[in-house]
Parts: structure tokens; C-alpha cells; sequence
């Protein structure tokens, strides 16, 4: 059976489910994230877009396009909270802080992070076990 993982925002008013196992999960340490999430890195799991089907608030959902790359960031217009975002490649891309609130705190070990990527472009060093890439 396919897995399926299903995700909401943090209001309820937006939810969303992914199938099967992610393409990528990993710390991505990129200035893309970094510039269009504002986060110091991101921790991700990403589906392709197919794979992602909104399942609940489809209307509640707006989407901010990255004036020159690539890039969306789909949000809850009631709460505020970036739900996914997508890349150049369009996939859509799940944070993994998502994944620990529907797992109440944890991250089930397919979903779990296995490298970082863009480790060069990295503004924070990290100490872990896990593989670093350029
Ligand atoms: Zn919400
Ligand atoms: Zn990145």
C-alpha cells in the first residue's frame, strides 16, 4: 500500500495530502530558501507536484510567486502559515515542522531528514552525523 501523509495549517482551515515516499528530505541550506522563507535553512520533504492534492480550503489557499525565480510560496490567508512551497523543478515542498505537529512532536523515520544539501551556501554550521553536499 502507498503511504499517505496528510498535513494541515496551523488554523485547520487548510488541508493537504502527500503519496508515496518523498523525492527528497534533507536540510537544504540554499540562499533561495533562505531569501524566499526566511528561515536560516529549511527541512524539507518534497513530493512532486502530482502527488500533493489539497484536500480541504482550497479557496483559503493564496500564493506568492517569487518576483524572478521560480519559486511559490502557498499560504493560509486565514493563519498566516506557509502550508508548502514549490521550486524551479515544481515540486512541492513540505517543511518538516508540518510533519513533527501532525506526528505530535515526531518525525517518522521515512520522512526524516537523511542529508544536507547546499551545504556550501550554509550560513550555520551543523554538528550531526547526517552527509553534507554541495
Ligand atoms: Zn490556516
Ligand atoms: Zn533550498
Amino acid at each position: 500500500m502507498t503511504a499517505l501523509y496528510q498535513f494541515s495549517c496551523d488554523c485547520g482551515a487548510v488541508g493537504f495530502e502527500c503519496q508515496g515516499a518523498p523525492k527528497v528530505r534533507g536540510f537544504c541550506h540554499c540562499d533561495d530558501c533562505r531569501s524566499f522563507l526566511k528561515v536560516p535553512y529549511h527541512s524539507v520533504d518534497a513530493w512532486e507536484a502530482e502527488k500533493l492534492k489539497v484536500t480541504k480550503g482550497e479557496d483559503q489557499i493564496a500564493v506568492f510567486q517569487h518576483p524572478e525565480k521560480k519559486m511559490k510560496r502557498f499560504f493560509c490567508k486565514n493563519c498566516g502559515e506557509t502550508v508548502f512551497n514549490s521550486n524551479a523543478m515544481d515540486w512541492r515542498i513540505v517543511s518538516q515542522l508540518l510533519v513533527r505537529r501532525q506526528n505530535r512532536g515526531a518525525i517518522p523515520d521515512e520522512l526524516a531528514s537523511k542529508s544536507h544539501f547546499y551545504y556550501g551556501q550554509r550560513i550555520i554550521d551543523i554538528d550531526d552525523e547526517l552527509p553534507k553536499r554541495d
